[in-house]
């Protein structure tokens, strides 16, 4: 198996330094939304899907006003999933499964470019998008019109399986497995996947700054506020990040950890030092 490491969605939040923790407070900041793309025998996988098409042709569909004063996406069509699928030169057809972390606007935007794909997911995360009556947070991260096309949801149910000691974790595939890191949202994932002897790990949304995996941790105090200004549920989400830095220092030889929107992140993975 190979895998692409894209980056489906630049956001330029305001704030700076407060968001990277280096620089000027002035200068607008830079978030990613990294995006796994695997090369299987029997076809393409996605880990996420960042922002869709329509989402950066129409965004007042879509994207909350707030949510785009908050973020400041670029919005630009070649950086959506699809657009690099064909870049690559496949078709979005060859796209079989789309694995998310968790439903939220950036990250399942691009569902609508696969509509034939099987959208992989937790249980708890589809019961809790598709609740009726949403409300606050709910209702702006999980836009009902991002999904109209009737994705082909397939909710995955905790099976007995651990992971490094995660439990509840359940196999999308034998080489790649929910594992769930509940917080950010009530049915937040991880998706690991294997190749070779060594793992990936996109945790998603589960901490923002690569210092938050670090020993000490360490986060840019624009991005604390920001995590907790989304979260679902505060406890389940540090107690995570606790494991997640646990995974860090005693299995990092092994398992890299990385998550959705850090550049820091993706840079290392595309081998680019900044
Ligand atoms: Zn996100």
């Amino acid at each position: 198996m190979k895998a692409h490491h894209l980056n489906c969605g630049t956001m330029r939040p305001f704030g700076g330094k407060l968001v990277t923790g280096r620089g000027s407070y002035l200068e607008a900041a830079e978030l990613v939304c990294h995006v796994l793309l695997l090369e299987t025998d029997d076809g393409l996988v996605l880990v996420d899907s960042g922002l869709g098409v329509d989402d950066v042709r129409r965004p007042d569909e879509t994207l909350a006003r707030w949510w785009r004063w908050m973020s400041r996406p670029v919005l630009d069509e070649s950086e959506t999933a699809v657009r690099q699928v064909e870049a690559l030169g496949f078709a979005a057809s060859d796209v079989t499964d789309v694995v998310l972390t968790h439903l939220d606007l950036d990250h399942g935007g691009g569902l609508r470019d696969f509509p034939a794909a099987r959208v992989h997911l937790s249980a708890e995360e589809l019961a809790a998008a598709t609740r009726p009556g949403k409300s606050g947070n709910d209702k702006v991260r999980y836009p009902d019109n991002q999904w109209r096309h009737g994705p082909r949801w397939v909710p995955h149910e905790a099976t007995g399986e651990t992971w490094f000691g995660f439990e509840g974790v359940r196999e999308v595939r034998p080489d790649v497995l929910l594992v769930p890191l509940f917080g950010h949202t009530h049915g937040h994932t991880g998706v690991a996947v294997r190749l070779g002897d060594r793992w990936l790990l996109h945790a998603g949304d589960s901490y923002f700054s690569h210092g938050e995996v670090e020993t000490p941790p360490h986060c840019p105090p624009g991005l604390t506020f920001l995590q907790k200004r989304m979260e679902a549920a505060r406890e389940p989400r540090l107690a995570n990040q606790a494991r997640l830095r646990e995974l860090v220092r005693e299995h990092g030889g092994v398992v890299d950890v990385f998550n959705a929107h850090d550049p820091v992140h993706l840079r290392h993975h595309r081998g680019v030092t900044a």
